[in-house]
């Protein structure tokens, strides 16, 4: 059986020094603003097996009106919900991910993105694709004023999983 999910996920740009895509730290001139790590990248991944296993939204399970969630590492949330979505026999196929971001320039940090991204999941890296788009200097992501994301998993589970009740 196969299941497939979608995230997407935006963050605001403010003042800052750095910021967080992909569980990879990148200086910048700017940081996303938000109530955890401000991930958008992770985001959009834990959103997308979240939606592929039928399990609701990152919103529902970390609401950002719980201080427990403030500062909140995506990475360690990515883990949690990745977990809870392996619990139920789930593995992963492949995940797709692209993000929009004018600046700063993403190729150099694209392949430590998909390591990072491995390494939280558990799976090899031939299996998730990170691409990284300019918003061609219009709209709020042209404009550098956020940063998106997009993610697509496909999970599959085998039958006797299923059949245990997942
Ligand atoms: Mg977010």
């Amino acid at each position: 059986m196969f299941r497939i999910g979608l995230g997407h996920d935006t963050h605001r740009l403010t003042e800052g020094s750095f910021i967080m895509l992909g569980g990879v730290r990148i200086d910048h001139d700017r940081a996303l603003l938000g109530h955890s790590d401000s991930d958008a990248l992770l985001h959009a991944v834990t959103d997308a097996l979240l939606g592929a296993a039928g399990l609701g939204d990152i919103g529902d399970l970390f609401p950002d009106t719980d201080p427990a969630n403030k500062g909140r590492d995506s990475a360690e949330m990515l883990s949690n919900v990745w977990k809870q979505v392996q619990g139920r026999g789930w593995s992963i196929v492949n995940l797709d991910a692209v993000i929009f971001a004018e600046k700063p320039k993403l190729s150099p940090f694209k392949d430590r993105i998909k390591v990072r991204i491995a390494q939280i999941l558990g799976i090899a890296t031939d299996r998730i694709g990170i691409k990284a788009k300019t918003g061609e200097q219009v709209g709020p992501i042209g404009r550098k004023e956020a940063i998106s994301a997009e993610c697509v998993v496909l999970l599959q589970r085998s039958k006797s999983e299923m059949e245990d009740g997942a």
